[in-house]
């Protein structure tokens, strides 16, 4: 079932999208070579707590950190630790945040240091390919208007979309329904009506959109050892066209 928010959920919600736009900025700015993993992920908690907020990812599932920390060819689920960020890899944090009972989720990739002039055009056709992604989000389209959007922009320059990993409806819940997968066609799957909230989350592929788990149960790599980026914001669908509620300057029209 597809959860339909009211005026004052929205505002309730934004409070928690804030939060978690703001841990995500903090955990971006720490990605320097020489800061672990597990350092991003303590600033990232510390600044959630001190909001008042919950990390949402943490416990969730068993996940052990309050923030996935995915470098270079893992896609997502990458669990914060002992790994020292080097000069040129691509850091891709995500991150949610649970405050008045609702949840805000949103994600990122970022350089550490100088990267390829490869990893730079990946990470930022996947940030193009999310808000490609948005603006189809409006009232009345269909969840399959999203997904095109994302993957005609992605696969026009040569990269893939994951297919086995997809956004989702958030809200009260973490993960609700739709699905919202970064592939699809026009005109199919389920109607976007205003009050409804989504993370749309492109999780894109130099090479193959094939992935694999590893052992830990968690991280996920590309089949074919290759970059991956992931951008991710919640949005809200209004009358008036979507709102980013994971803006963290943003207004709630
Ligand atoms: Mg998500």
């Amino acid at each position: 079932m597809i959860s339909i928010k009211n005026s004052r959920d929205l505002q309730l919600m934004r409070e928690a999208c804030v939060v978690s736009a703001r841990a995500l900025q903090v955990g971006g700015e720490a990605v320097q070579p020489g800061v672990t993993t597990g350092e991003i992920d303590r600033l990232i908690r510390t600044y959630i707590e001190k909001s008042g907020a919950k990390p949402s990812f943490l416990g969730y599932g068993g996940f052990p950190a309050s923030a996935c920390i995915s470098v270079n060819a893992t896609v997502i689920h990458g669990i914060p630790g002992t790994y020292v960020i080097r000069e040129g890899d691509i850091v891709s944090i995500d991150v949610g945040a649970n405050l008045n009972g609702f949840h805000g989720d949103n994600a990122a990739t970022f350089a550490a240091g100088k990267v390829s002039r490869e990893a730079q055009a990946l990470m930022d056709a996947t940030r193009e390919s999310l808000y490609e992604g948005i603006r189809a989000a409006t009232a009345g389209n269909r969840v399959g208007d999203i997904g095109a959007a994302v993957q005609r922009y992605v696969e026009m320059r040569g990269y893939s979309v994951v297919r086995q990993f997809v956004g989702h409806g958030v809200g009260t819940h973490l993960h609700e329904d739709p699905s919202v997968p970064n592939f699809g066609t026009p005109g199919r799957g389920p109607k976007l009506l205003p009050g409804m909230t989504l993370a749309i989350e492109p999780m894109v592929n130099a090479g193959t959109h094939e992935v694999r788990i590893l052992g830990d149960g968690w991280t996920t790599v590309t089949g074919d050892g290759r970059l991956s980026a992931h951008f991710e914001h919640t949005i809200a669908i209004t009358p008036d066209g979507p709102v980013i509620m994971t803006d963290p300057d943003g207004k709630l029209r």
